[in-house]
């Protein structure tokens, strides 16, 4: 007999695992009662479930188990007889018959179906009982791969000379730019330690430590509302390395993010490629280019140079998608809504042109164009009859943000198709906007190094000056980032100074970063990826919940627990602590 793996003093198989070479032999499975059907009064077909899979029970005399009953069955493996082969279950060709049930645990029923059809039950109902919804074949799958990364970024790691180090939880508050999480303290009441959002400051010190190169699979913690793609708590892979050039940070991620996948999908990705912030901005429209399909922005600025049609006339950048044979897809209504859209965004208008069958365009602007710029438009799109074809016509950035966002709104696949296009996104801007000071925000963070070309224009251009940052890009899902640090006290200052920090602020809030610099910073950089947003693609899921096994719902709940909840008036007096009443 093969002795499975998983056998324990109660079980010697995994439902999950029986098949035709098993056959013949009396095994113990354990799990719960799935379907049930009765066949006289004397014949029952359990579908038991663990794990791993469901097999099919017979069950000679009647007894009395009921859905999600926790049974250990004694049988013995079979061909099921023919005609009842069941080709889309991997244990389909057997049965065990002859069985005895023991029931281990009687149960409630469960107020949904644990299988497929709990997809579509409202997903609160899913959260709070989510450890019936854990039971599930698709959750178990997504625990899965979520560990099998896990386990594989960590050999990764360890294999490129990584040392796993923990960093605390309760931290000071630092300037990464997401909202924190206070954490009041009782023994100075009044005074709160954050949850970090990430280790950064943490990680930059190991390296002052000496630790060369670090990492760790760490919970990092932000108070911003939630999305698809964004829970409070989420868990990244960090890493630092000392005396290391961008070049080595990304090929350290690369290995790590490629060995994940391959353990995955049993496939090895391609090298990634690399795009400059600013290409992926003018192509794309978007940092976070999804790669998968083209509509890619096309050059019309030039083409326009001279235009007497006044909605293009001296605009900063014109530029068009082509949507390959929509033009019959959309009406009217549909191209007004199209253009509210693209004014919601922030464009002015939205130009739409239909390519007739003679080439020309129909369009209510079409007359506005002369036939130079019309026959330039159709040659740099590639435009053919049957095709729609949007221009924007605005600042740079507006142009291609609304038109990016037109493009993933018109062809972005779903989540769960291929292929599997990763990209880093390279030379990313130091600064991005401005708060309501008027002074610039740090696109990254602001312990990012400055483009060495560019170093002399950060009090003269400091919105041209380009950082060393870096994005990993997956499918259009900013799986992470990371920077090359300033290690340098004095570039550190000018900084700080651009952002509208004095010394004097910089010495009080971050002396306790900085001051350790001064005892021998070494040069170094590092990164961050999601491990959830990774999990999620490769999971083939549009949500990250469904690859954490107790998130918060959108609205940043705990359906299941009921948190948040209000606590004691005494536990909060220990805290120095009042609330104010609501409203
Ligand atoms: N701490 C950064 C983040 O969480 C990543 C990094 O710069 O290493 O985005």
């Amino acid at each position: 007999m093969t002795l499975s793996p998983s056998a324990t003093a109660m079980r010697t198989h995994l439902c999950g695992e029986l098949r035709r070479e098993h056959i013949g032999e009396t095994v113990n499975v354990c799990g719960w009662v799935g379907r049930r059907r009765e066949h006289g009064e004397h014949l029952a077909f359990l579908d038991v479930r663990d794990h791993l899979g469901v097999v099919q029970c017979v069950v000679d005399n009647s007894i009395d188990v009921r859905s999600e009953y926790v049974v250990r069955v004694t049988g013995v493996v079979r061909a099921r007889p023919a005609g009842t082969v069941n080709d889309h279950l991997p244990t389909g060709e057997i049965e065990i018959g002859e069985c005895t049930v023991e029931v281990l645990r009687a149960a409630t029923p469960p107020p949904f179906p644990i299988d497929a059809r709990a997809d579509e039950v409202d997903e609160n109902i899913r959260l709070q009982y989510r450890y019936l919804d854990l039971r599930r074949e698709r959750m178990q799958r997504n625990l899965r791969v979520r560990a099998a990364i896990n386990s594989a970024v960590r050999r990764s790691m360890e294999g490129q000379g990584f040392v796993e180090v923990e960093t605390p939880m309760l931290v000071p508050s630092t300037p990464e730019g997401a909202r924190e999480f206070l954490v009041p303290s009782r023994k100075e009441p009044g005074s709160f330690y954050a949850l970090p959002q990430s280790p950064q400051l943490f990680k930059q010190l190991l390296m002052v430590g000496g630790v060369d190169r670090y990492y760790q699979i760490a919970r990092c913690l932000r108070d911003e509302d939630l999305r698809a793609d964004r829970q409070y708590e989420f868990m990244q892979l960090d890493a630092e390395m000392s005396f290391a050039s961008q070049d080595d940070v990304l090929a350290a991620i690369s290995s790590a993010v490629l060995d994940a996948a391959e353990a995955v999908t049993g496939e090895r990705p391609p090298e990634i490629e690399r795009v400059t912030w600013h290409d992926a901005m003018d192509r794309f429209g978007v940092d976070k280019p999804d790669l998968r399909f083209g509509l890619e922005l096309v050059e019309l600025t030039d083409v326009f140079g001279a235009t007497e049609f006044k909605a293009f006339a001296g605009a900063a950048a014109v530029k068009g998608i082509r949507v390959p044979g929509a033009a019959g897809e959309y009406g009217r209504n549909q191209l007004d809504k199209l253009t509210d859209r693209a004014k919601g965004l922030g464009a002015k208008g939205l130009v739409w042109l239909k390519v007739a069958a003679d080439g020309s365009f129909e369009s209510p602007v079409a007359k506005f164009l002369s036939a130079g710029e019309s026959a330039a438009v159709t040659e740099r799109l590639g435009a053919e009859p049957g095709d729609l074809v949007l221009i924007v016509a605005d600042e740079w950035m507006t142009t291609v943000e609304v038109l990016g966002q037109l493009r993933n709104d018109l062809a972005r696949p779903p989540v769960h198709e291929g292929p599997y296009r990763y990209v880093w996104v390279v030379d990313f801007p130091m600064f991005v906007g401005t708060d309501e000071q008027g002074n610039p925000k740090p696109a990254h963070h602001p312990f990012t190094m400055p483009h060495p070309d560019d170093l002399g224009d950060l009090e003269t251009d400091p919105m041209n000056v380009r950082s060393q940052a870096y994005d990993l890009v997956l499918n259009g899902w900013e799986l992470g980032s990371g920077s090359i640090r300033i290690h340098d006290t004095a570039i550190q200052r000018r900084v700080f100074s651009v952002l509208g920090i004095s010394d004097e602020e910089a010495d009080r809030k971050f002396g306790f970063f900085l001051n350790p610099f001064e005892f021998g910073a070494p040069p170094h950089g590092g990164f961050a990826f999601g491990v959830d947003r990774l999990v999620a693609i490769l999971a083939g899921e549009e949500n990250i919940r469904e690859v954490i096994a107790f998130p918060k719902t959108q609205s940043g709940t705990d359906p299941m627990t009921s948190s948040p909840l209000p606590v004691d008036a005494a536990q909060l007096a220990t805290l120095g602590i009042r609330v104010l009443p609501k409203g």
